[in-house]
């Protein structure tokens, strides 16, 4: 049997994570190892794989999750700015294989990242 990756498990409620918004098409909570002050995942629904599997029927979920970075990121006070990074595959840094959108913010960000 395939294994169900830990963000479908999160999805469905068989393991906890401190969820800070939901909507019928994706689900964000707080990442469990934070690199910043606020460190939100947000993910489809969907189950895409990585970022180099969009296909043009993805477009409408990725601009929808951008919009809700943008409303966490005023509702949680990253008002002088913050940082969304998709990690894509080995070479990205990419550990879970559900695509997800990091928001980070609530400290000056470094660059380049490592
Ligand atoms: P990435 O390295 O881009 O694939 O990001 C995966 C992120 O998921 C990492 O920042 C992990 O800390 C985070 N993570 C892994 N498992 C969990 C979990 N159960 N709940 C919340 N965040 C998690």
């Amino acid at each position: 049997m395939m294994s169900v990756n830990i963000f479908q498990k999160i999805i469905d409620r068989e393991i906890p994570a401190n969820i800070v918004y939901e909507d019928e098409k994706c689900l964000a909570f707080h990442d469990v190892r934070p690199q910043a002050p606020t460190h939100i995942l947000i993910i489809p629904k969907k189950v895409i794989r990585t970022h180099a599997d969009l296909v043009a029927e993805d477009a409408p979920v990725l601009g929808h999750i951008h919009l809700v970075a943008v409303k966490l990121a005023k509702q949680l006070g990253l008002t002088s700015g913050y940082r969304l990074v998709i990690n894509c595959d080995a070479d990205g840094g990419q550990t879970v294989p559900h695509l997800h959108m990091h928001l980070l913010g609530g400290r000056s960000l470094g660059w380049p990242p490592g």
